[in-house]
């Protein structure tokens, strides 16, 4: 289809009679396809799945420790020691926890909740209300944690480089905001990289709020789909130089390197700030599982070792985001209905269609058995102010699903601009 725009109301029609035909086959195909969570496919889990039978019968790690028992609240050294190379950050300034970090996130603003962090005057529940300023399109998850506590959010647009730092700095002088959101590199769902300036002035920033916090959420830090690695920008440096070494809490995880479900998080800040944590996780837990920390130690290695893992990630998934981008391009380029993201790392594209069409685009590909992202989850309170993003998945699928199911939603696309072209259309 040529430019949406250049076609008169008859084209327009015929256009959409098309469309419909096009799409009542696809209905016909009787699809179960699914598009929606960011998970890898079991061929990628396979890649570690020498994680399964170690740490073999040798549960000392080089220090000497007992892994098998309770203790270590810190998580394992040598661990540690890596991801603090990967993530450009010294050694005692990271821990290693348990599975996921989403938990370690979610765990700092309950305990900010209820007994405030190092640099509070009260708990955050005792404020008159608290607010987060919120990258979007962002992480679902991370807003969910908002809404459920009663944190307002803050919508900020993202931009190629960031979040816009006009809206934060005007924003950020509000004594109530107290946090904002980010992932810095290969953001979920732009894939969006963090510049070096937007970090600096993330880290530099006068803010309202004496307590206020980043969440740096760094889980897509090693996860490049090309040769090139994205820089790590040294926010802790960057801010404890500012004179605000409070500032960043850091997250990271195994979960999108080894297994989603069983993988090592990690949790990094300032000497105060992990004090701060640990006084509060000690109360809730002796120490973390150190036998899955020391399987990942064994089976990386060293930093390295975490390199060319992610190398035989991106061998199967780069083809599956370059099938998603290729199939955007020949369905949907020429119509100019929608533009979309080539994201060089992470685990989405995020596909923004013509305004006020991605809901019903979505309730298509529903419609024909393709599972999509609910609109707006991606925004605040799953507010999309223009309708019109939505996140794609490709890693899960297998290639053929995947094709199969990029296709199908090229059509729910198109169908949907040209209906709603249409229903703005003046009769002829
Ligand atoms: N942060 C971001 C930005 C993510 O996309 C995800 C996974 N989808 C997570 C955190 C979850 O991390 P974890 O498994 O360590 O809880």
């Amino acid at each position: 289809m040529v430019s949406i725009e250049t076609l008169s109301r008859d084209e327009l029609q015929n256009e959409a009679d098309k469309l419909k035909d096009l799409y009542s086959a696809l209905k016909a195909k009787n699809f179960t396809l699914d598009l929606t969570r960011g998970k890898p496919s079991p061929e990628q889990l396979d890649l570690a799945g020498e994680l399964l039978s170690l740490p073999g019968p040798d549960y000392r790690d080089g220090k000497g420790t007992d892994c098998r028992n309770y203790g270590g609240l810190d998580g394992l050294p040598e661990l540690r020691a890596i991801f603090a190379e990967l993530l450009g950050m010294p050694v005692s300034n990271l821990l290693a926890g348990n599975n996921a970090s989403l938990e370690i996130m979610h765990d700092t603003i309950a305990f900010q909740l209820l007994t405030g962090n190092p640099d509070s005057v009260r708990p955050w529940s005792a404020e008159p209300g608290i607010k987060f300023l919120c990258p979007s399109p962002g992480y679902d998850r991370h807003f969910a944690i908002c809404e459920h506590y009663g944190i307002e959010m803050v919508p900020v647009p993202m931009l190629a480089d960031g979040p816009d730092m006009d809206v934060v700095t005007e924003f950020v002088n509000d004594p109530q905001v107290k946090g904002l959101w980010a992932v810095p590199i290969y953001s979920n769902p732009t894939g969006a990289v963090f510049s070096e300036e937007v970090t600096q002035q993330l880290a530099s920033m006068p803010t309202g709020a004496p307590d206020f916090r980043i969440y740096w959420d760094n889980a897509y830090a090693v996860h490049p789909l090309t040769e090139r690695d994205a820089p790590v920008y040294d926010i802790l440096g960057m801010a404890s130089e500012a004179g605000f070494p409070n500032r960043p809490l850091i997250f990271a995880s195994t979960s999108k390197i080894t297994f989603a479900g069983a993988g090592v998080s990690f949790f990094g800040g300032s000497d105060e700030n992990i004090a701060w944590y640990k006084n509060s996780l000690g109360k809730a837990s002796i120490g973390p599982d150190k036998i899955n920390q020391l399987r990942h130690l064994r089976f990386f290695k060293d930093a390295s070792g975490v390199r060319a893992h992610m190398a035989r990630h991106r061998a199967i998934l780069a083809p599956k985001f370059q099938a998603v981008l290729d199939i955007l391009d020949e369905r949907l380029s020429e119509s100019k209905v929608a533009t979309w993201t080539e994201p060089e790392g992470g685990y989405f594209i995020s596909l923004d269609v013509m305004d006020g069409t991605a809901k019903r685009t979505i309730q298509l590909a529903k419609e024909a058995g393709i599972a999509l992202t609910a609109a707006g989850s991606a925004f605040p309170y799953g507010r999309d102010p223009n309708d019109r993003n939505i996140r794609l998945a490709p890693s899960f699928p297998s290639m053929d699903d995947l094709r199969a199911a990029m296709d199908g939603v090229a059509t729910c696309v198109l169908l949907a601009a040209a209906e709603k072209k249409l229903s703005e259309s003046p009769e002829a």
